[in-house]
């Protein structure tokens, strides 16, 4: 990778480094989703690291995605508590960025530059996931704006979020994936209203959010009503393009190289070499991004491959422990009970195999 941003990495390394040997973190598996501390995403928004590729009109810092993408793969090497921002960060303020009007770029950017916005994502719904565009949260139009009623789930940091995007049908449709409409909305708006739900390793990001006569003014669409399907799926490539989708379990292979012996020696070496394959991906995502394209096919390439390698990650540690038996508090033991969610976030694995078969028909 360019040698030019060996600073930025040596920087974020010393951060991290300071951080953690304070005792102000705990390095985890999945740390981008699962650990929550405004402080750090404070201190990262004052080193101007948040929304960092942004215009510095809207409070970002004109880097390229190859620099953040060393910053990220810094922070999820080193487990760094992350989640406060990451959403709002990797996916919404790009694209309120591509398709929001200035009046919405304004309103959002800088906060969500400044650690001040935090963003849950309302897309899936309890009978919309892979098939998203199934989505039954209503937008009716009434005067000044929206109103919306329906009901999200699998929210993650929902009941800790100061604005919500939405993906909601705003007009009926033969074709169920138009007629669908983008929206940023307010957490404290009147007739939201947020549930936990408690995930098998007992902790709670998730939760389902219920929308009632819930009112959102006109400028608060993102892009164009009724193209929410394109603009989404531009979307998913943020989310599914990055390198949080190939080191959600680095912190557990930090700790199998250190102890792999001779009998593990030539799967650890493999594992390794699939990660440099998988950085280079993560690479020219980057560079897509850096030219103006939203990088749909390889982002789901991607995703597909990383999360095959976080399990296989997962599974070489596991044997690695001689016994199989795993403290649940370990890196290892937070990463398998974390692991049935890899396969399923942003878009499982048989749907991804499907958009790329789809891709490959059309050649
Ligand atoms: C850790 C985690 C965090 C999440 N955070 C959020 C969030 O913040 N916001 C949000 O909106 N959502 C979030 N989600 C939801 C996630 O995006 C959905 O769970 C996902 O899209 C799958 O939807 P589903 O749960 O309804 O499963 P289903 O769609 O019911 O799928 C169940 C299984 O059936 C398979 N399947 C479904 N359709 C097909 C098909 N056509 N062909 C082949 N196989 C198929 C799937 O691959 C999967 O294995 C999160 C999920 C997880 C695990």
């Amino acid at each position: 990778m360019n040698s030019s941003l060996d600073g930025l990495r040596r920087e974020v390394r010393e951060l991290c480094r300071a951080w953690r040997e304070a005792g102000r973190y705990r390095p985890r598996p999945d740390a981008w989703l699962r650990s929550f501390d405004l402080a750090f995403s404070k201190e990262l928004a004052e080193r101007g690291w948040l929304g960092m590729t942004w215009p510095r009109s809207v409070g970002g810092g004109e880097r390229s995605n190859l620099a953040r993408l060393v910053l990220t793969e810094e922070l999820l090497r080193a487990g760094a508590p992350v989640a406060a921002h990451w959403i709002g960060d990797r996916q919404i303020g790009p694209a309120v960025l591509r398709y929001g009007s200035e009046r919405l770029q304004q309103e959002v950017l800088p906060g969500i530059a400044a650690a001040e916005h935090v963003f849950c994502l309302g897309m899936s719904e309890p009978d919309a996931g892979s098939d998203l565009a199934a989505v039954r949260t209503t937008a009716t139009r009434v005067p000044g704006g929206w109103r919306i009623d329906g009901r999200k789930i699998w929210t993650s940091h929902a009941h800790r979020a100061t604005h919500a995007y939405l993906l909601a049908r705003s007009e009926k449709s033969e074709v169920k994936h138009a007629g669908l409409t983008e929206f940023v909305l307010d957490m404290d708006s009147p007739g939201v209203s947020v549930s936990p739900i408690v995930d098998m390793a007992g902790s709670h990001h998730f939760n389902e959010v219920v929308f009632e006569n819930v009112f959102v003014p006109e400028h608060r669409v993102i892009g164009t009503v009724g193209d929410g399907w394109k603009q989404v799926t531009e979307q998913l490539s943020y989310e599914r393009g990055g390198p949080e989708r190939v080191l959600s379990t680095y912190p557990v292979l930090a700790e199998l190289l250190e102890v792999a012996d001779d009998g593990l020696l030539e799967e650890v070496g493999e594992l390794v070499a699939r990660l440099g394959t998988l950085r280079a991906l993560c690479v020219r995502v980057a560079e897509a991004m850096d030219a103006g394209e939203a990088p749909v096919q390889a982002a789901a390439t991607l995703k597909y491959l990383g999360t095959a390698f976080e399990r296989d990650v997962l599974e070489c540690a596991r044997r690695a422990t001689g016994s199989g038996v795993v403290d649940p508090g370990s890196a290892l033991g937070e990463a398998i009970l974390a692991s049935p969610g890899f396969g399923i976030r942003g878009g499982s694995s048989e749907v991804l195999l499907s958009i790329l078969a789809k891709q490959e028909a059309r050649r």
